[in-house]
């Protein structure tokens, strides 16, 4: 396990606390992961253009952007929206589809994602995140959001040349760089029931649907999943992506946003 892993977690619910806390006074920060210009990785604010931990501010291009959270696995729901489902001409599936993206996936907000070389359809899939934070197993749907610690933004990229030759999904669905996110951790409460879900490639609009169009929905899935795995705080559940997948080229530049975290913006390279 790496080092800020262990820095990080413990963390978590205390920092939902003071989020609560700067609500309760107004304000509105946002928690965003961040390698500072001494290389030191700190989980500090969010302010736009700038971002803050213990006392001293950095403009964006001093730091590095890490993903919000450290997770040991992400764990993403395919066929969650019935617009996705079937433009993969599939059905909304009886029980949450299940599939696993391992921490090499992870990229961050600003960064140029290099993806598999040769294949001929690599696709952009916009996908609301959610954080735990706590440690979670066997939990009722009822009591799950007391175990989520606030939402990201996720692109579950997806290499449909082999997805779509392998049961498995490793090629399809595990290389290198196949899970951008962030750029922030928003806590619960700032993520609405029907909170809108957008991406654009180069500006251009080309996913677009709302949280409320979750087939299965977050307290579902929780229960789910935590039926058979034990989920770690910092752990990710992608919750599926809505209609409009489409491939990427080298050189395109990609949008996810998510109202209320706000926007994940990464380049793609293709060798
Ligand atoms: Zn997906």
């Amino acid at each position: 396990m790496k080092l800020d892993t262990r820095v990080w977690k413990p963390l978590v619910v205390s920092e939902i606390e003071r989020t609560k806390h700067r609500r309760a006074v107004g304000s509105d920060v946002h928690t965003v992961r961040f390698r500072d210009p001494a290389g030191s990785i700190r989980q500090g604010e969010w302010h736009g253009e700038e971002v803050s931990f213990g006392g001293e501010t950095y403009d964006l291009e001093e730091v590095d952007v890490l993903p919000p959270s450290d997770p040991d696995k992400i764990v993403c729901i395919g066929r969650n929206y019935a617009d996705h489902a079937a433009e993969m001409d599939n059905e909304i599936p009886d029980r949450p589809l299940l599939f696993l993206k391992p921490p090499n996936t992870l990229a961050g907000h600003g960064d140029t994602v290099t993806l598999p070389a040769g294949k001929d359809q690599i696709d952009h899939e916009a996908e609301i995140a959610v954080v735990i934070g706590k440690q979670a197993r066997n939990v009722d749907s009822a009591d799950a959001m007391d175990y989520v610690a606030g939402f990201t933004c996720l692109n579950d990229l997806s290499n449909r040349d082999d997805q779509r030759k392998e049961k498995n999904w490793v090629r399809g669905k595990a290389f290198d760089n196949a899970a951008p996110m962030g750029p922030v951790l928003a806590s619960p409460d700032e993520v609405p029931a029907d909170a809108d879900i957008e991406l654009r490639v180069n500006g251009e609009t080309k996913q677009s649907s709302s949280r409320d169009h979750l087939a299965f929905p977050v307290p579902e899935l929780i229960e789910e999943i935590t039926t058979y795995l034990t989920l770690e705080p910092g752990d990710v559940i992608a919750t599926g992506t809505p209609a409009g997948v489409g491939p990427l080229s080298d050189g395109d530049t990609v949008e996810v946003e998510v109202e209320g975290v706000g926007v994940l913006e990464h380049d793609v390279r293709i060798p």
